[in-house]
């Protein structure tokens, strides 16, 4: 499917801290899995736009019916970049949800998967 066709579709959107660092990195693949999935849509919005203030980024994300964001870790980086642009999102973090160091990666990106996709029914 693509994006236009999803976009059109679901008007949910999805946004991820996709920091550097291992929990950052799953953030980024869960989000581009649910993407994939139609769970979300990659809309015209990006999280580094919204923070760097450009308002088309911001009103693409107001326009959505629903903004979810998934964090690394609870210093919620995504979630806080949001909120200073007075966005309120349901927000995910992957340290609350089971990821601890050494885990079985690709097990906890689909467990992860099911979980944020069972929570919008
Ligand atoms: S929320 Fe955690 S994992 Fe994500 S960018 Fe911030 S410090 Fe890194």
């Amino acid at each position: 499917m693509g994006c236009k066709d999803e976009c059109q579709q679901n008007t949910r959107i999805l946004f991820t801290c996709s920091g550097c660092c291992t929990e950052g990195e799953l953030s980024d693949k869960i989000g581009r899995q649910l993407r994939k999935e139609g769970y979300a849509r990659c809309g015209t919005s990006c999280l580094a736009g919204i923070g760097a203030g450009y308002p088309r980024f911001i009103n693409a994300a107001r326009e959505a019916s629903k903004v979810i964001v998934i964090d690394g870790c609870g210093m919620t980086c995504a979630k806080r970049t949001l909120e200073k642009a007075e966005l309120k999102p349901t927000s995910y973090v992957l340290t609350s949800m089971g990821l601890v160091d050494g885990c079985d990666q690709q097990k906890f990106i689909a467990t992860a998967c099911q979980q944020i996709k069972a929570a919008a029914k």
